[in-house]
């Protein structure tokens, strides 16, 4: 039997009735676009979140793009952020005009180390981009302060994160805006792809509605020039379903995780900890494997076992920052993780079954 890195039909077919007739209202409603569930969803995440507002756009990537515009990133703005991230964090700066600068992290929870911050913060310097890296929020109060003393704004790259907590805040309600993914293998997935922004601020909030909708102020008049970057009707009907699944799934995965984290260590590898003020919604469980990362896949394919890296090459290493101007040796830690890390199958519906079968695998090597 094949053990895949995730399953969506298990989760699926748990709810698919709930979810087929949410889907089937909107096709009889054929309210597509900006339909009753959008704006429905958009409230129950607000409440999910705590936060005053929530803008649903088309993908996590544009939720990123939109709230840094939104937040007043200026063409030549430099945006703080880690190297050790999926592509989209970095990319979203540019696409809003700023340039990433890049700060190494922590091996304990791979997430942003923010004692090297200040270091990096310049003239140019606007925001700060903390990302909550496989589901683990990163050090808030620290980023919070050194961004109120030098007068920046903060977006939280919430991808792998919605549902985590920080000091008993939600992920994405602390900084000016939080970015949201509802790619389908993030923790609360669409059947495609969402995103969503959330935000305190009544300007940020104005700006990015405006923004996901051509910069349209009204009818056909248009302030400023934005994107086609809205949520759609059926995406936000299924999700508006999940959504109260969702602290349950979370705690199912943090349960997995607790299940593979006391055997991995026993084996001696390193496990991964988030911070003592974080709980992490486990997206992905990542673990460091020393030297013998190529080993222990292969070791795993051979016995039909999925796993994956992320993040096999840093962002500052990437052709498409290569105008930055970085280079090997200039993020150890990073560089090290992205040769060590590998990540394990994790899905709430995983049975403690498949799990001592993976871990029996692993203890064979
Ligand atoms: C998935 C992801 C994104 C992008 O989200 P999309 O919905 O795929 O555009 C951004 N940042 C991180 C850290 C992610 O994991």
């Amino acid at each position: 039997m094949k053990q895949p890195l995730i399953d969506l039909k298990v989760q699926y077919r748990e709810i698919e009735s709930e979810i087929n007739a949410a889907i089937n209202n909107v096709l009889e409603r054929a309210d597509f676009i900006f339909g009753k569930d959008v704006g429905e969803f958009e409230g129950a995440c607000a409440e999910y979140l705590g936060v005053k507002y929530s803008i649903g756009v088309a993908s996590g990537t544009d939720a990123l793009i939109i709230a840094l515009e939104a937040c007043g990133l200026k063409k030549g703005d430099e945006v703080i952020t880690t190297p050790f991230t999926f592509i989209a964090s970095a990319e979203a700066i540019h696409k809003a005009g700023g340039k990433a600068v890049f700060v190494d992290i922590n091996d304990s929870d791979c997430n942003i180390n923010c004692k090297l911050i200040k270091k990096a913060i310049k003239s140019k310097t606007k925001a700060i981009l903390p990302v909550h890296l496989f589901g683990s929020p990163a050090g808030m109060d620290e980023i919070r302060a050194l961004a109120d003393k030098n007068g920046l704004f903060i977006v939280e790259d919430c991808a792998q994160s919605m549902g985590a907590l920080y000091k008993g805040k939600k992920a994405g309600s602390i900084g000016r805006a939080g970015a949201f993914s509802f790619f389908p293998g993030k923790n609360l997935g669409a059947f495609g792809d969402g995103g969503l922004i959330a935000t305190d601020d009544l300007k940020v909030m104005e700006e990015a509605r405006v923004l996901r909708n051509h910069g349209a102020s009204g009818r056909y008049s248009h302030r400023i020039p934005g994107y086609n970057s809205r949520l759609d009707t059926i995406q936000a009907a299924v999700l508006k379903v999940k959504l109260k699944y969702l602290d349950d799934w979370n705690e199912k995965r943090r349960a997995i995780a607790k299940k593979y984290d006391r055997e991995i260590g026993k084996m001696g590898y390193g496990t991964l900890k988030p911070n003592g003020d974080s709980i992490s919604s486990m997206n992905y469980y990542s673990f460091r494997t020393g030297g013998k990362r190529n080993e222990l896949q292969g070791h795993l394919g051979k016995s039909g076992i999925a796993s994956k890296v992320y993040y096999p090459l840093p962002l500052h290493l990437q052709e498409a920052f290569s105008a930055l101007g970085y280079k090997k040796g200039d993020f150890p830690v990073t560089e090290r993780i992205s040769e060590e890390i590998i990540s394990l199958p994790m899905y709430p519906e995983l049975t403690d079954e498949q799990i001592e079968n993976i871990l029996k695998v692993i203890r064979s090597m």
